[in-house]
């Protein structure tokens, strides 16, 4: 993996690394030696663990260093060149970076890197869609500048129409995230929640159903974007209803951030023409350091700007200069063919399964992910992904559409490609990967509860599977190492 990021060729990029961590591990050890152990352990996990967990990636020895600094000590809250503290000017500059390279790559306006998260990315993005569109015209209706300004009263009936606001997202089961509206997260309680979800019978996403849900329901925000929908999404015609409705149309690209980066997704299929906020990521398939970011049209620019303090606080230094490292990396040849790659594999994989007889959500994907209705073989989700982890695959239990064991036992399992391709499989580890899954399902038996019905959880894998699925995993992973070179 080292080979496909941009360096200057006079440094040996795995050895300078490998000195680099046993030097840092060092200096660990001499404080608390189990934090140096565990994060030993956790590099030879991740080494041997055939991870398919769609959201989840390997970023670079550059972008993970870059976070272990004292960028991390500085207080910076505010903007860049309008801070609430002084001798800001390195992390001005380490912001600046970010975001010019956030707005190159993805060709937005305006681009925000301090978010912590993607949750905390869409926390800003609805924050900054209220203050735009219900607190910006209250404030001029009454002819006062900012909040402060308003008197006890005045800010009551504020405080009602903030709390008075409807959002429409893509349903959970349908593959929509807990943060587009649902009841358990802040989204939810802060919003009117109304769901779209997809056609009962191709499970795609209907459009047509988009729009009557959007006239009858009159949305303030129209969110697109998704974590376990394996198809991609025109952006265009989402942007047209939001428009006939007179909604802010907001995407989270949360997961396929990279995709777009990559230049897979163009055209109607690239979220940054269509919406007036995307937010993302930057730790799933863009492989950069754990973060978010928005980036927004000139006429939102001020209002993301707000972030901190509106639901942030002190930005991470250590971390937006990681993301800028990443960007960096992003824009490279090298990535467009790897963002390919993924999107490619996934297809490889779908066939695979498909081929040995699987159903697959959709009955496919073009994205980078792909999600599995195990219904067939007899097993929930649930009972599917401990099975497969038993047998050294790693993956996630992911609701399936109108999904009869609801969201924790589930009926499906997402596997996703950003991991494995960045170690460098390609389509025979990827067609291998279906059939070892496919014989690990065929091969597990759900285990009855003792009421006698089919137990949710329980399950027996038959003898020797186990075991001969980790050989032949092995093998593959051997074959393609994580961080080739770097030894600790
Ligand atoms: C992963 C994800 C998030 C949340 O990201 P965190 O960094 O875990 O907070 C938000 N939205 C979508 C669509 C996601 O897939």
């Amino acid at each position: 993996m080292t080979d496909t990021l941009a360096r200057p060729a006079a440094v040996d990029y795995a050895a300078t690394a490998s000195q680099a961590y046993r030097a840092a591990l060092a200096v660990i050890e001499t404080v608390e030696p189990r934090i140096a152990d565990a994060t030993r352990a956790e590099l030879a996990d991740q080494r041997d663990s055939l991870k398919l967990i769609a959201s989840e990636n390997y970023a670079s020895p550059a972008v993970l260093l870059t976070m272990g600094t004292w960028l991390s000590d500085k207080y910076a809250e505010g903007t860049v060149g309008h801070r609430f503290y002084a001798a800001c000017q390195n992390i001005d500059t380490v912001e600046s970076i970010a975001a010019e390279h956030a707005r190159a790559l993805f060709g937005a306006d305006y681009a925000y890197a301090q978010p912590h998260s993607g949750i905390d990315a869409n926390l800003v993005a609805f924050w900054a869609i209220l203050a735009h569109r219900v607190e910006l015209p209250e404030l001029a209706e009454l002819g006062v500048k900012g909040v402060n300004d308003l008197t006890e009263e005045q800010w009551e009936t504020l405080r009602h129409k903030f709390g008075n606001q409807r959002a429409l997202g893509m349903s959970l089961d349908a593959g929509g995230h807990l943060t587009h509206g649902f009841r358990p997260n802040i989204s939810g309680k802060m919003f009117h929640q109304r769901s779209y979800g997809t056609d009962p019978k191709t499970q795609l996403l209907d459009y047509d159903a988009v729009r009557r849900t959007a006239h009858e329901f009159k949305p303030l925000v129209l969110i697109a974007g998704y974590s376990a929908y394996p198809r991609r999404v025109n952006f265009a015609k989402m942007r047209e209803i939001a428009d006939e409705v007179g909604a802010t149309f907001m995407v989270d690209m949360a997961h396929f951030a990279g995709l777009v980066a990559g230049k897979v997704f163009t055209g109607e299929e690239d979220p940054v023409p269509y919406a007036h906020l995307v937010t993302t990521t930057t730790h799933k398939s863009l492989r950069g350091p754990r973060g978010g970011m928005v980036l927004a049209t000139k006429d939102y620019a001020e209002d993301v700007d707000r972030g901190c303090p509106m639901v942030l606080g002190g930005p991470m230094g250590h971390v937006m200069a990681a993301k800028a490292v990443a960007l960096a990396e992003a824009r490279t040849p090298e990535f467009r063919t790897y963002a390919a790659a993924v999107a490619d594999n996934a297809k490889t994989l779908a066939d695979g399964f498909l081929r040995r007889g699987a159903t697959l959500v959709t009955g496919g994907t073009d994205n980078h992910l792909v999600l599995l209705d195990v219904s067939g073989y007899g097993l929930t989700g649930r009972q599917a992904e401990s099975a497969l982890l038993d047998a050294g695959i790693v993956t996630n239990r992911n609701a399936v559409p109108s999904d009869p064991n609801g969201a924790w036992y589930t009926s499906g399992v997402r596997l996703g490609t950003p991991a494995l391709t960045t170690r460098g499989f390609g389509a025979d580890e990827f067609d291998r990967v279906a059939e070892l899954a496919v014989n690990v399902l065929k091969n597990t038996t759900p285990v009855t509860a003792s009421t006698g019905m089919p137990g949710k959880a329980k399950y027996a894998l038959a003898d020797g599977v186990a075991h001969a699925t980790k050989a032949a995993t092995a093998e593959m992973l051997a074959a393609n190492p994580l961080y080739p070179g770097l030894e600790l």
